[in-house]
């Protein structure tokens, strides 16, 4: 049994309560600052663990499909495009690198990485070498002031504590460093009609939920000012979206559905998504 958390875990207000129970877990708001976040405690062992085991499962649909792999590319490509607008070439570190297909794109950059399965940080390696450390930010021992450019991809919300790992990222940067942040919006359109059923709900894999609001807030909480954002369209297959709504029920009719798709000639065909379900944040470090 898990004790729960008695505050928000980044403004700290003791104002929170009981939003969602989802396959068990407490998902909580708080009044001030309106994260959403996971309210039992885990320890960096549990999740570990945990992602140990589902690794070579097939919970973390994005990266566990090879075929979805090529579908990031689309993504990739444009935030390669973004970065190297800002600066042309430098030390890039990604936390979360998974097999290093993000770095696989930072061509003539001094790419590193961070991957807690080991499964994944072997592929990465494999390309990548010993700048790829396997384990969690929060254990990773690095020159400070070292890189020009950290990113986090669908990363900051499987954090147990945000302000730590932002912490230890500011650390890392430059001074004029910048911080690339993608997670979830909570506030979009689709995950207000979808309320708990909406597809980033997945305790313990996400255990924070933000919004543009106080993800800026959280950024600034830890010495970064945003400098843009945008919701980047993704590819993605036609028959992942009758998937996703299924939440993988066998029984249910969009699986069903996806079920014909998959066997049919429709099965490859793409679609570009952008519901504003996803933000990308561009921060800097302040020079102080
Ligand atoms: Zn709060």
């Amino acid at each position: 049994m898990n004790s729960m958390h008695k505050n928000c875990i980044v403004c700290k207000n003791k104002d929170i309560f009981t939003k969602y129970i989802i396959n068990g877990f407490h998902i909580f708001q708080c009044r001030q600052c309106s994260l959403l976040f996971v309210g039992e405690k885990l320890s960096q062992e549990e999740l570990k663990m945990w992602y140990e085991q589902k690794a070579d499962v097939d919970c973390d649909y994005t990266y566990a499909d090879q075929e979805n792999i090529e579908n990031l590319k689309f993504y990739y490509l444009k935030l390669a495009d973004w970065i190297s607008k800002k600066m042309p070439t430098g030390k890039i570190l990604d936390i979360g690198c998974s097999g290093g297909y993000f770095l696989d794109y930072m061509k003539g950059w001094d790419c590193h990485g961070i991957e807690i399965s080991s499964l994944y940080a072997e592929k990465a390696k494999a390309k990548h070498g010993n700048n790829i450390h396997t384990g969690t930010v929060e254990d990773y021992e690095y020159k400070k002031e070292y890189f020009d450019v950290i990113t986090l991809q669908d990363v900051l919300d499987h954090m147990p504590d945000p302000l730590q790992a932002l912490a230890k990222c500011n650390s890392l940067l430059k001074p004029g460093g910048i911080i690339v942040i993608k997670v979830h919006d909570i506030s979009c359109l689709f995950a207000k009609l979808l309320g708990p059923r909406f597809y980033a709900f997945v305790p313990i894999f996400h255990l924070v939920y933000f919004n543009k609001k106080n993800l800026i807030e959280t950024l600034s909480m830890s010495g970064f000012k945003t400098e843009e954002y945008k919701y980047l369209a993704h590819l993605l297959f036609l028959k992942t979206i009758f998937y996703r709504l299924s939440q993988d029920n066998k029984k249910n009719f969009f699986y069903k559905l996806y079920n014909v798709i998959n066997r049919s000639s429709l099965r490859n065909i793409k679609i570009k998504k952008n519901l504003y379900d996803i933000i990308t944040v561009f921060a800097r470090k302040e020079i102080v």
